[in-house]
Order: structure tokens, then C-alpha cells, then sequence
């Protein structure tokens, strides 16, 4: 690719000064970094004036395009009143608002909001919630967590201990607590023969049995509801939660969801655990919060929980802070995004542009070099067949070429565009992958 003076200088002085993440850095010896000058809607422009169609909402965060209107102006807005005041002793309008609001997204089940300012620490609230829960309730032995085979839930230590992906935990593993994992209901594991459905029904027979030993000693089961997205976006049916549900109930175990990538409509509804019916005991969200502008968590507890917590004696509360919880620009930026999805009826007009998405993607679906392409919400995936080693970095770089953000995991292929992709942009993405199968 032929790079500018100006965009060589950036991407120079990025590879000297920043320690980028998820990256071996020798790599950019020859792999370009990409300087970002501006975005726009589904685009990133580079100092050139060069484009990319940002495919995976810039690592799954970004929901209505770059430099939304409607959600700048609020910020705008919030900047000229608050922009942050501690969350210890002190309240704001947003961050009542906001709280207010997500609980209503989950019909008033989960009424009490903590906050975090990233994905990890919201797993670390959950995992140490889950565990004081049971010790206020004089049942301190409950101090093991159960996680899905590939799950992933963060890479702070305590997060990396229940996440299953070898890549960023095998290096690690002498720092964290043993965890255990349990099959994972991925359709695509399940049996010839075997449905997603009886796949999911007998994974949960797994749980059964693990619980029924281990129950005394467990204190929650954490999982990612419908769709795993770091270990390739792997799919289940369900029925899965369903029973997920019905025996952390039976055996006094709680139910984390960790709805970092799945919440904000991207399975199709606003939570992915709704399309199961049930009630986590306790949420997890971040990354789509702010619509992609700031950084924040939140874990949503139901009342039972939080009421363990609440006494004269200072050492049962839930003494977890983080310098910036509740900052009044970030719950601002989520209170504007939540107002996207009332005023433009997202989860409906997604249902007819993941359909548009799907026909577009038919050559694609069956070309002879891709593998179990599936589809939840706004998620699309597949894998490439005989795709040899470094796949994922030159399919990068190819897709670059072709104008596209798109970053494999492994040889698995995924689109997660903003929710904002018009049809023409959906036809460009699907055609010009088409493109780099027949070439790669
Ligand atoms: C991204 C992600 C996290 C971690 O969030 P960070 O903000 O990157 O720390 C946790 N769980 C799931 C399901 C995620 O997709």
C-alpha cells in the first residue's frame, strides 16, 4: 500500500511511543498501523483521506456510526455543566438517570446499578459480589466459579481466570485462580445429527453434573449469553440459558451474564438473555453502553442481592471503587444512546437490515472455502477453510486494501458492523469479502 509522508510519520511515531494492545509489536515492522484522522458514520479516514468500513464497530463497541449527531450534542451539553464529581457521597442527575433506565430495561428485576469503567472490572464486581453475597449470607465456602469452555470475560487477573482462551491466559496461568469449565453448548461442536437445541440440552446435563457435586462449594456460574465472541463468535441455542437458570436455582449457584458484547441489540434483542426468558442474577455491561464514545460498566443486581449487603456493619457493604465510577459524560453518552433506540426503534429496524444483510451474504454463505456461516442479530460469521498459518494478520492487511476493517480471530471471519450500515455499505462489505476469498 502507498502511504503518505504524513500518515508514515503517524504510524512511525505510534510504533516508537504507544504499546498497542493485543499486539506483538515486531509485526509492525511489516504490518501497517492504520493513523485514524476522522470518522464518519460506518468510516474511518486516514491522514490520506483513505477509507475503511469500520466492520467490527471498533472492537464491538460502537453502535450508531462515528461522530453521532445526537449523541455528541449531549455530551456537548453535559461538558457545559458537569463533566465528573466522585461517586462516593455525591450523586448527579445522569448516573440516577441512567441507573433508572437500565434497570427498566430489565423490567425492574435487576434494580441496583454499580459501575466500572471497563469490561474487566465489571467481571471483577460480578466475581467478588458474587462471592461476598454468599459470605454475608453465612456461606463462605461458596468461593469457586464456573465458566463455558472458550468463554472469555476479560483480561484483568481475576477476569483472565474464568475466561478459556488459551492465547491469553496460557502465559498467565501461574497468577490466577483455578477455575473450572464446562462444555460449551457452540452449536457447531454439536454431533452429526444432533441439533443446537439437543446439543444445548445435553451441555446443560454436564452442568447438572458438575453442579450436583460441587454445588457447596460454588458461588456463581458466569457465561455469555447466545453467542461467545472472543473464542470466534461461537453460537448456541437458548434453551441452554433456560436451564442454565433452572438449576443455579435449584442448586443455590448465581447466574452471572455478561453481556459486554451481546447487550445494546446486537443478538437481536436489547439483551441477549431475554430471548431466553430469564433473569440473571446479576448483569454485566459495558462496551455498546455509551454507544462507543467513553468507557463505562455497570453490574445490575437483583434486590435480593443487593439487600445482603445493606447493614450497620461497614465490612458487609460492598467496599469496590474505581476513581471515575459513574462519570457524568459517559452516563450521559449511554442516556443519549438509549434514547437512539426509543427514537429511531432499533432492535425493530435491525431485524430488517440483519435479513437485507443475509441475502446479500448468500455467494458468500456458499462459497466453497467457507465453513458453518451463521448469523445472530447483528453478527455474522464463518470460518475459511484450508487457511493456513498468519490467516488472521493477512486477511487484515488484504481486507485494508479493500477498503474494510476486518479482524479474523484465528480463521474465523466476523462481521459486527455498527447498526447504522445502510444497504449499499452492507453489499459493499459482503461483495468485497467475496473478493478477498477468491484472492486470499
Ligand atoms: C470485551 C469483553 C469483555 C472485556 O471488556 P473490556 O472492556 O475489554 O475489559 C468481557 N466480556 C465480554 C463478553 C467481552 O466481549
Amino acid at each position: 500500500m502507498q502511504t503518505s509522508t504524513r500518515n508514515t510519520v503517524l504510524l512511525t511515531r505510534s510504533r516508537t511511543a504507544v504499546w498497542h494492545p493485543c499486539t506483538q509489536m515486531k509485526q509492525h515492522e511489516t504490518l501497517p498501523i492504520i493513523p485514524v484522522a476522522r470518522a464518519q458514520g460506518c468510516w474511518l479516514y486516514d491522514c490520506d483521506g483513505r477509507r475503511y468500513l469500520d466492520a467490527v464497530s471498533s472492537w464491538w463497541v460502537n453502535l450508531f456510526g462515528h461522530a453521532e449527531p445526537r449523541i455528541n450534542a449531549a455530551l456537548v451539553d453535559q461538558l457545559q455543566t458537569l463533566e465528573h464529581a466522585m461517586l462516593a457521597g455525591f450523586t448527579h442527575e445522569p448516573v440516577v438517570r441512567l441507573s433508572e433506565r437500565l434497570s427498566a430495561q430489565t423490567g425492574g428485576a435487576l434494580g441496583h446499578c454499580f459501575y466500572g469503567s471497563d469490561g474487566a472490572s465489571a467481571t471483577e464486581i460480578a466475581l467478588k459480589m458474587s462471592f461476598h453475597y454468599w459470605r454475608n449470607a453465612g456461606r463462605p465456602a461458596k468461593t469457586e466459579f464456573v465458566s463455558l469452555a472458550g468463554s472469555y470475560h476479560g483480561e484483568t487477573l481475576g477476569a483472565l481466570s474464568v475466561t478459556d482462551v488459551a492465547l491469553f491466559k496460557d502465559t498467565y496461568a501461574p497468577l490466577l485462580r483455578q477455575s473450572v469449565q464446562v462444555p460449551s453448548p457452540d452449536w457447531r461442536q454439536a454431533a452429526p445429527g444432533v441439533s443446537p437445541r439437543a446439543h444445548a440440552v445435553a451441555c446443560a446435563k454436564a452442568l447438572e453434573r458438575h453442579l450436583e457435586q460441587h454445588h457447596a462449594a460454588t458461588a456463581a456460574l458466569i457465561v455469555e449469553p447466545l453467542v461467545q465472541g472472543a473464542t470466534g463468535m461461537a453460537m448456541y441455542d437458548a434453551e441452554y440459558l433456560r436451564q442454565a437458570r433452572l438449576l443455579c436455582d435449584r442448586y443455590e449457584v448465581h447466574l452471572v451474564v455478561d453481556e459486554i458484547m451481546t447487550g445494546f441489540g446486537r443478538t437481536g434483542s436489547f439483551f441477549a438473555h431475554q430471548q431466553a426468558a430469564i433473569t440473571p442474577d446479576i448483569l454485566c455491561l459495558s462496551k455498546g453502553i455509551t454507544g462507543g464514545y467513553l468507557p463505562l460498566s455497570s453490574v445490575l443486581v437483583t434486590d435480593r442481592i443487593y439487600e445482603a449487603f445493606y447493614d450497620d456493619e461497614v465490612t458487609r457493604g460492598f467496599l469496590h471503587s474505581h476513581s471515575y465510577t459513574g462519570n457524568a459524560l459517559a452516563c450521559r453518552a449511554a442516556l443519549a444512546t438509549l434514547d437512539i433506540f426509543d427514537e429511531d426503534r432499533v432492535i425493530e429496524s435491525n431485524r430488517g437490515r440483519a435479513q437485507r444483510m443475509n441475502e446479500l451474504c448468500r455467494s458468500l454463505a456458499v462459497h466453497p472455502r467457507v465453513r458453518d456461516f451463521r448469523n445472530c442479530g447483528m453478527i455474522w460469521a464463518f470460518e475459511v477453510a484450508d487457511a493456513g498459518p498468519g490467516f488472521g494478520r493477512r486477511f487484515f492487511e488484504a481486507a485494508l486494501g479493500h477498503e474494510l476493517l476486518l479482524r479474523p480471530i484465528g480463521n474465523t471471519v466476523y462481521f459486527m458492523p455498527p447498526y447504522v450500515i445502510s444497504d449499499d455499505e452492507m453489499a459493499l462489505l459482503a461483495g468485497r469479502t467475496l473478493e478477498l476469498l477468491a484472492a486470499a
